[in-house]
């Protein structure tokens, strides 16, 4: 079996500790590991709130120069916007719609769209 070694202070890991752990037993490892989680978890939680500002941010642009009127969609495109990021969806008229934070929006097949004030 192949040796792994402590990501931190580079001692050969015991067998034992095989798996996804890449750090020794020792106490110092052990903080250093946690904190590099911590970092990694904020991180990711920074990059998901800006992608969901930017998209609110977009869609409340769009929403203010439009209303609820179809809009090309390549003017958010153009804003910007995130579409990946989405944190709800709702049915309006009928039609499954995208919430970001206090907008939802729907878009169409004929690559328009509309958006929502919804709080
Ligand atoms: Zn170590």
């Amino acid at each position: 079996m192949e040796t792994l070694y402590c990501r931190f202070c580079g001692q050969p890991l015991p067998i034992h500790l095989h798996g996804n752990r890449r750090h020794c037993e020792s106490g110092l490892c052990y903080v250093l590991n946690a904190k590099a989680r911590g970092r990694d978890k904020y991180a990711k939680l920074k990059v998901t709130l800006q992608q969901f500002k930017q998209s609110e941010l977009t869609l409340s642009i769009g929403y203010k120069m439009y209303g609820n009127d179809y809009i090309p969609v390549n003017l958010l495109d153009n804003l910007g916007i995130n579409w990946t990021f989405c944190n709800n969806r709702m049915t309006i008229e009928g039609v499954e719609a995208k919430v970001v934070g206090s907008y939802a929006y729907i878009t169409y097949k004929n690559k328009t769209m509309r958006i929502w004030k919804i709080s």
